[in-house]
């Protein structure tokens, strides 16, 4: 069934705002087997709305808009649904005591403005908003499917996925599509696709994308067929391909994050960890503490930028420094020595390296990065080359130094 989002604003079409409700919508309406054939943008003008209706629902069958459900005089949606729609706007008093008890819950009175958000199309479905005042609305009409929600990305997102994408699957009938992502890094996305080709069998209606990030690449796999068993056995049997040939590149699933995985062999092997960082000065920490619950296993970190630091905190020895280099296997293994030693832990990493876009040299070219790893069994650290972006190696560096801690706890070589 095929699709088109309107996200609706002045900010979005000025740039001032960026449109992200699209970009997530249109990944849900895909996951679950919808075609998005169209985003378009539209500013707060009535006229402009109607007309950005009116096209979307001739020439697809699920149209969803978000934004300009709000209270105030700039928000006009509901105003160009009901010309589009021909029908009345409707008073719901409950949807009004919902709205009036937030307030209460806050200590706060409604304003009376408030009124305005409980005047609803009529014969509209009424999709509950957990996060705020504005709720989503559906107009199911001559095979058309037509949803408004409110332009506040969390709210927006909230609505979508626990109102909006249940009653869209409701709708799709006939076929039945599986979509499974799996998650790999630490390899390039060409030598995985000649990986992949071999002996690879494609049944019919199934469909294998790679979706390349600086974090990894994500293989995504859809099957469809007429019946649940009959498109899950598809995907299946295309995901035992995948992992008998690039399992080893494969660290999760779908919602699976290279930091969560990790996060969880820590704890399940009840071990703990610990970082020195130098080019990264501190993003690797964050995104190992940005999985919930991550002070069961991660104690903490050193960003040691400069040389003075490396040798006053992790005991780095200034001549070793001297000799070969802050940017330097050396260093790199005596900072991540001295990291796991600082911290009592079981596990450190540390990264040292050269971000850009200056300090490369011929034998050191910006890019070049030593991860280290220490535990009670092995001290090492290896070599990485990225690119010339100061960020994005930063990025890699990150995601690099977490794989290698995966692959060491699996004891993948
Ligand atoms: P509205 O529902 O139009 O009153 O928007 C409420 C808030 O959500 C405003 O701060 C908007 O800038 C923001 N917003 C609206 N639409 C989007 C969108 N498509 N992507 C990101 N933010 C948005
Ligand atoms: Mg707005």
């Amino acid at each position: 069934m095929d699709s088109e989002i309107i996200t609706v604003g002045d900010e979005l079409v000025t740039g001032h705002t960026l449109d992200t409700n699209s970009a997530l919508i249109a990944r849900r309406l895909t996951d679950i087997g919808f075609t998005v054939r169209y985003k378009t943008s539209v500013g707060d003008s009535l006229a402009d709305m109607e007309e950005a209706f009116r096209l979307a629902l001739r020439r697809t069958r699920v149209v969803i808009v978000t934004g300009g459900l709000g209270p105030t005089d700039d928000d006009i949606t509901k105003k160009a649904i009901v010309r589009v729609f021909k029908r009345n706007l409707i008073f719901h008093e409950e949807v009004l005591e919902d709205i009036r008890a937030r307030y209460a819950n806050r200590g706060l009175e409604m304003p009376a403005i408030s009124q305005n958000q409980a005047l609803l199309p009529q014969g509209a479905r009424i999709f509950p908003n957990k996060l705020g005042s504005a709720v989503g609305i559906c107009i199911a009409e001559e095979g058309r499917v037509f949803v408004a929600l409110p332009g506040v990305p969390a709210e927006a997102e909230q609505i979508l996925d626990d109102e909006v994408v249940p009653y869209l699957r409701g709708l799709r009938s006939g076929q039945v599509l599986k979509v499974v992502k799996l998650r790999t890094t630490g390899i390039v996305e060409t030598k995985l696709s000649a990986m992949i080709a071999l002996g690879l069998k494609m049944e019919g209606g199934v469909k294998l994308a790679y979706l390349p990030s600086y974090s990894g690449v994500d293989l995504r796999i859809i099957a469809a067929d007429d019946g649940d068993e009959e498109a899950d056995r598809k995907a299946q049997a295309l995901i035992r391909h995948l992992e008998a040939t690039c399992g080893r590149y494969i660290y999760g699933r779908d919602n699976d994050t290279l930091e969560s995985v990790t996060g969880q062999l820590l704890r399940d092997n009840d071990k703990t960890l610990a970082v020195a960082e130098s080019c990264t000065g501190g993003e690797l920490g964050m995104r190992i503490t940005s999985v919930p619950g991550s002070s069961a296993y991660f104690l903490g970190g050193v960003v040691a930028y400069s040389n003075d630091i490396k040798t006053q905190q992790l005991r780095v020895d200034p001549q070793l420094i001297e000799e070969h280099g802050a940017v330097s296997e050396e260093c790199a293994d005596a900072m991540v020595t001295g990291c796991r030693s600082l911290f009592q832990s079981d596990y450190a990493l540390s990264v040292t390296g050269i971000a850009g876009p200056d300090g490369g040299s011929d034998d050191k070219p910006v890019g070049t990065t030593y991860i280290g790893l220490a535990s009670a069994h092995a001290t090492y650290a290896r070599v990485f080359t990225f690119g010339s972006h100061r960020e994005v190696n930063r990025t890699r560096a990150v995601y690099a130094a977490i794989e290698l801690l995966r692959r060491e706890i699996l004891d993948i070589k």
